[in-house]
């Protein structure tokens, strides 16, 4: 039975509905990814990446440390680390005094 041949018309259109849900398929991805980052971070927030307790945010002048009290960690934030790279010498020190037990 022969095929019929495929009406150029017909061709267009389909390829315009494909597209159509491929975008709706990758913009639902997309939306679905969003909200799973989202949940990800309010589950983490603030959570120490090495124990999972509460950290806590101490400021040393404009410096502010996440302290985990759990296994003692301590976490930068961005940059944190260069400023601290721009102090006086005896700043670290002095901050690591701070949370001397
Ligand atoms: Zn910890």
């Amino acid at each position: 039975m022969p095929v019929k041949p495929s009406n150029p018309e017909e061709e267009y259109f389909a390829r315009l509905e494909a597209e159509r849900r491929r975008k709706a398929a990758q913009e639902r991805q997309a939306q679905i990814q969003e909200e799973e980052r989202q949940q990800q971070r309010t589950l983490h927030f603030m959570k120490c990446p090495k124990c999972g307790m509460q950290l806590e945010e101490i400021a040393f002048g404009d410096v502010r440390v996440d302290k985990c009290f759990s296994c003692e960690g301590m976490w930068l934030d961005k940059g944190e680390l260069e400023t601290i790279q721009t102090k006086e010498p005896g700043f670290v020190g002095r901050l690591l005094k701070v949370f001397r037990s």
